[in-house]
């Protein structure tokens, strides 16, 4: 993505969003407007959702912050949105959660979103904080314990899968040399070729909207089957 629109690094840029009230309209409208707000689960979200409901994902590690994971019914215990999630919001001062969605309603009126929880301890008047969706931006540390709970939870799983990544940005990448460390069988399903094939017991080159539901339902048959 961000090699097609180079613009929207400007979107998730954290200095500019502190600093500037420009920076910060341009990239509220942006991501109001971008498809990773507008977008629906597609079929190989559903066949996640589909794998838990079956009692076997312990761990879904997603690099997207689309929230198309929780819309397709995964459960926020299984979901580590290493580089956030546009589907929550919160206060860059008071840590006040917001939903996102109740600001792009409001994005309008108020182009420029500030937190109006009031504070005990300034004679209740607002807080008046900068809000911020909880994408990670560039320039910002990932949420706290994402990685850990990713490593701890790979490398104690019966299989891996990577579903379409190049395995090219750190840290997420990780998680698949230390799981194979931990001899977790992986499986990699992605068109193009990743750092990390080498790694790999299973390489699928199919696109992932038809690989996913076929491997999911596979899966779902053998261990019904044992
Ligand atoms: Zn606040």
């Amino acid at each position: 993505m961000w090699t097609k629109h180079p613009d929207q690094m400007q979107v998730y840029d954290i200095e500019a969003f502190l600093h500037s009230k420009a920076a910060r309209e341009y990239s509220w409208r942006w991501q109001k407007e971008s498809p990773v707000w507008k977008a629906q689960p597609g079929i190989a979200h559903k066949a996640l959702a589909k794998l838990e409901e079956a009692g076997m994902l312990s761990l879904l590690a997603t690099q997207n912050f689309d929230a198309l994971h929780e819309k397709a019914g995964n459960s926020p215990d299984v979901i580590v949105n290493l580089h956030g999630t546009i589907g929550s919001s919160h206060c860059m001062t008071c840590a006040a959660p917001y939903r996102t969605s109740d600001i792009m309603d409001q994005l309008d009126q108020v182009s420029d979103p500030h937190c109006r929880r009031k504070l005990h301890y300034q004679g209740d008047l607002p807080c008046n904080g900068l809000i911020k969706t909880d994408v990670v931006y560039f320039g910002e540390a990932l949420p706290e314990g994402a990685m850990e709970k990713s490593l701890r939870l790979s490398t104690q799983a019966d299989q891996l899968w990577v579903i379409g990544s190049t395995l090219e940005v750190f840290p997420a990448a990780s998680i698949v040399p230390a799981a194979a460390q931990a001899g977790v069988p992986i499986t990699i399903m992605n068109m193009g070729r990743t750092r990390y094939d080498r790694l790999a017991k299973r390489l699928i080159r199919e696109p992932i909207q038809d690989a996913l539901p076929k491997l999911v339902e596979e899966t779902i048959a053998s261990e019904q089957a044992a």
